[in-house]
């Protein structure tokens, strides 16, 4: 059974439908709420819902629509299938043509849905790694700072130069983690390996960069 609704919501996002129908959402993602009445932007718009705090309506594309236009749940879909000319099947018999390339469409998203969580699995992993490491070379630095005063006579060269290469690899794994963050950072990574959260990840999977 092809689920023509999950096909109309991967197609349009809640933000087109508030901005279209209701009001543009504001750079915190909030519109005045359309089921109260609300005079203040109590109302959250995000990863396909609104949300509203102040009396909890809770809508997705089509109960948005629904609400809005007072329409039942096909009317709905129908209104959003033609504003936003998705020219899906709705309310029609479907060929057996059409039926095989919504199951198609359907399959794909899935596996596209699928595929990004995985990835941001992945991700999640290797950046707690970045941490972890990071906090066990900030210990491993104090460990071997020289104490001060530091005289020259008796310092230890190879202690000095473990020294140094910990201090450095402390810079790099800040400059990951910061960058990871999409924190803007400026030295020499940023210029060798560049700013891109996506290609950095990339790299430290398939093993082209290591932590
Ligand atoms: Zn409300």
């Amino acid at each position: 059974m092809i689920n023509l609704s999950e096909e109309l919501k991967s197609r349009i996002s809640i933000e087109d439908v508030i901005s279209r129908y209701w009001e543009e959402p504001d750079r915190a993602h909030r519109v005045k709420c359309f089921a109260h009445n609300g005079k203040d932007r109590n109302m959250l718009v995000k990863n396909g819902f609104v949300y509203c705090f102040v009396c909890g309506a809770r809508f997705d594309i089509i109960g948005t629509v629904q609400h809005l236009f007072e329409l039942s749940f096909i009317q709905a879909c129908e209104k959003l299938n033609s504003d936003f000319n998705c020219g899906l099947p709705i309310g029609k018999k479907l060929t057996r043509s059409e039926m095989e390339e919504l199951k198609r469409a359907e399959a794909q998203r899935i596996a596209a849905r699928q595929a990004a969580e995985n990835r941001k699995c992945i991700e999640n992993k290797i950046f707690i790694n970045v941490c972890d490491e990071l906090h066990l070379t900030q210990a491993i630095v104090s460990a071997l700072e020289p104490s001060k005063p530091i005289d020259i006579d008796t310092l230890d060269e190879e202690l000095i130069d473990a020294y140094f290469a910990q201090l450095k690899r402390l810079e790099w794994l800040e400059w990951l983690a910061d960058t990871l963050l999409g924190h803007d950072t400026d030295c020499e990574w940023t210029y060798t390996i560049g700013a891109d959260t996506r290609v950095i990840y990339d790299r430290l999977i398939s093993g082209d960069l290591t932590i």
